[in-house]
């Protein structure tokens, strides 16, 4: 297999550096970016597999990369913010990006946030290779045409609104999800109480799938932004 080929779109030579280096000796292949401009030109000519990008560059907001990408593909981005508000990478996110890092960051993490992308673009294609309409992960069986979801074969009994919160989760998995997002998917809506009955409807999710809900396995909580569903060995 080919070695992945990641983008760094990173305006700042010492933190690109330090991120080509770590690439370079883990067996990834990248190409870099110091604007948004480039990173743009960049990600249309080369078909990366992964882009790491940095919110603050000085020609356009990060965001509107993450835009420009999504206008023609769904390649997975993760972006990297030196700032530390939550508004940030929540806009990032719900303009389509998959995952954050939050500066400063370790190598180590660098490399987790990379594999955890990794596994995620290998099981959606599995799943996609598998069926359309059966969602494995670990022990969770989701069944999207039969309405059903099963964990190590007992039929879970979900509450419409914990069934489809599952079932938006699961076609996202590996991707943190903003409260915005599931909100408005769920109830076409993104009202103050709307978040608060997410929390609801999350924590009786919980209780039903994960076998200790104070150490979710399956449903990851990312504080003041949103969930994500975790791929499960
Ligand atoms: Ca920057």
């Amino acid at each position: 297999m080919n070695k992945p080929l990641i983008l760094v779109v990173e305006d700042d030579p010492p933190v690109r550096n330090l991120i080509t280096t770590t690439l370079k000796t883990n067996d990834y292949r990248y190409l870099s970016a110091g604007s948004g401009e480039a990173a743009i030109m960049e990600a249309s000519s080369h078909n990366p597999d992964i882009v790491l990008l940095d919110l603050g560059l000085p020609d356009m907001d990060g965001v509107q990369v993450i835009e420009k990408i999504r206008s023609w593909s769904n390649l997975p981005i993760i972006v990297i913010s030196a700032r530390s508000e939550d508004t940030d990478k929540i806009e990032a996110l719900d303009a389509g990006a998959d995952d954050y890092l939050t500066k400063p960051f370790s190598v180590e993490e660098l490399l987790a946030r990379l594999r955890v992308t990794q596994r995620r673009l290998a099981f959606m294609t599995d799943q996609v290779a598998a069926s359309g309409s059966v969602f494995v992960n670990g022990k969770l069986r989701v069944d999207y045409a039969g309405g059903c979801a099963f964990l190590d074969g007992q039929e879970l009994h979900l509450t419409p609104i914990e069934f489809k919160l599952l079932c938006l989760l699961s076609k996202n998995a590996g991707k943190v999800l903003t409260h915005t997002f599931i909100t408005q998917n769920i109830w076409g809506r993104s009202w103050e109480n709307d978040v608060a009955s997410l929390r609801v409807f999350m924590a009786t999710l919980r209780k039903k799938l994960e076998a200790d809900p104070d150490a979710p396995q399956y449903i990851q909580t990312h504080i003041g932004v949103g969930y994500r569903m975790m791929k499960v060995e």
